[in-house]
């Protein structure tokens, strides 16, 4: 798209725009398109591939790999239901391929969108260079308003031989499946990728600080989660860290923890203990941007930042990194700044999120333990029900389905649904809509179930 001139020195340069991305991610793809819709002049500078963390080393190909260690499982029950099923193995290259080209589609259609959008697309590194303008492979844009839209990229812990293991980003360039496997870290990007590589038959082992994964997150949930995957052959480490990464004398990884104690060889070690956000070399101070005591861009609930005119959305602010975080954080600010919507503004509250264990889990609004540290014991009444999901009435694999209710009040509003079992990544997203709404246990309970499902036990909870 043609920006507007502007007469610099004599010269005509086209390097005014109403916004300039940072960023060609989930939120900054989100945000450019959104206000070149209402006509704004858009410029997006992207250092990689379009589409970010989500498209290319997230959300996208994790739920490809997910998919397919469904179909393992699936597999291993397909005798229990009758079928004679022969196995040879499984091709993680060829699937590899075939995600790899799947991404490649979707990185053409973000680039093409862009263009339908017209929104300017710009392939380089930019770095802020003061308030209003930034600088990308030697030419200076400016812009009356910039969003920062950088993100983050998986930690790789400070101790010796780190380089010898690979990250999350690492995770899809494999060409074959490992054999044995060890994962550093109680995210879920540990349980989730411990999961897909104990479902396609590598041996695992996960190494844990505290007792349990998923610590943010109800607590029921990862207690569930780590039965699950033990009784599924994942081995868990608790209660250390490592120190040191070693290859041992026959070429294979060892992994050293505190106090010297040696893990078993393994061919792969994974640190998967956090993301860091992606602040540094983009010319913060240049513009005079802050950060927040845990190193992310602060921004205010309309995503401004503390210079006038600098924003940030997604990752790099810390709060809710998740995608379709990212795109309404990114879509509301082009609303309230090219739209005509001065309240508009993203609310970070109850914001459901799936974790693409084995099982699934769905969780949205408060854990048990919030509720009660924010409305006291007295005002929280909590619903749970365990059982067996009918898939597996007929199978030797058993997997049991939790979940939990958080009610508050004398009305009984439900503040917190958790879920793990088959089906919990679909189920919660209506049930969010709830949350949202302020539904009581007796808008739950006057729904009529859907029978036989295992969703139905949430309204079904005594
Ligand atoms: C393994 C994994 C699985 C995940 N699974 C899920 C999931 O199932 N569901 C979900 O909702 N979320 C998931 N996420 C999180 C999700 O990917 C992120 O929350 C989301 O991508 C954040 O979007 P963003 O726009 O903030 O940043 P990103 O998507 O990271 O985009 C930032 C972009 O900025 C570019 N960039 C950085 N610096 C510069 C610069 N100076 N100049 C130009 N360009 C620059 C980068 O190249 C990148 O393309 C997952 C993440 C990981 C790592």
């Amino acid at each position: 798209m043609a920006a507007r001139g502007k007469r610099l020195a004599g010269l005509e340069v086209a390097n005014e725009y109403d916004l300039a991305v940072i960023g060609g991610g989930s939120g900054g793809l989100a945000c450019a398109r959104r206000a070149a819709e209402y006509g704004a002049r858009v410029v997006l500078v992207e250092s990689g591939r379009l589409g970010g963390t989500c498209v290319n080393v997230g959300c996208v190909p994790k739920k490809v790999m997910w998919n397919a260690s469904q179909i393992a499982e699936a597999l291993m029950d397909a005798p229990d239901y009758g079928f004679r099923v022969q196995l040879d193995g499984h091709d993680w290259l060829a699937l590899k391929n075939r995600r790899d080209a799947y991404i490649a589609r979707l990185n053409d259609i973000y680039e093409r969108n862009l263009a339908n959008s017209k929104v300017e697309l710009v392939r380089g590194y930019a770095r802020l260079t003061g308030p209003r303008s930034l600088e990308t492979g030697g030419r200076t844009i400016h812009a009356r308003h910039i969003v920062i839209a950088t993100g983050g990229r998986p930690t790789v812990p400070a101790v010796p031989g780190s380089e010898l293991g690979i990250t999350s980003d690492d995770f899809f360039e494999l060409t074959a499946q490992p054999r044995r496997v060890v994962i550093v870290g109680s995210g879920y990007v540990s349980v989730e990728l411990g999961g897909v590589f104990a479902a396609l038959g590598s041996a695992v082992t996960i190494v844990i600080r505290g007792e349990s994964v998923l610590k943010h997150f109800d607590s029921m949930l990862g207690t569930a989660c780590m039965r699950a995957m033990r009784e599924a052959g994942v081995q868990f480490v608790t209660n250390t860290w490592p120190e040191a990464l070693e290859v041992g004398a026959n070429g294979a990884l060892e992994l050293v923890l505190a106090g010297g104690r040696r893990l078993p060889e393994a061919d792969c070690v994974l640190w998967a203990i956090g993301r860091t956000p992606c602040v540094e070399d983009i010319g913060l101070e240049a513009a005079g941007v802050k950060l927040n005591a845990y190193g992310y861009i602060e921004t205010d609930p309309y995503q401004a930042t503390n210079v006038e005119g600098i924003y940030a959305i997604g990752d790099v602010t810390g709060r809710a990194q998740l995608t379709p975080v990212a795109i309404a954080a990114g879509r509301r600010l082009s609303d309230r700044l090219f739209g005509n919507q001065p309240g508009r503004r993203l609310d970070y509250e109850n914001i459901p999120t799936v974790i693409f264990s084995h099982p699934p889990i769905g969780t949205v609004g408060l854990t048990e333990a919030a509720a009660r540290d924010y409305f006291g014991d007295e005002n929280v009444k909590v619903y749970t029900s365990g059982f067996v999901p009918m898939y597996h009435s007929v199978t030797s694999r058993k997997v049991r389905c939790e979940m939990k209710l958080v009610t508050t009040g004398p009305e009984q509003r439900v503040v917190g649904v958790h879920v793990i079992g088959e089906g919990a990544d679909e189920m919660l997203q209506g049930f969010a809509v709830a949350v949202r709404m302020g539904a009581t246990k007796r808008d739950f309970d006057d729904t009529v179930a859907i029978h036989p499902t295992s969703a139905e036990e949430l309204v079904t909870m005594r």
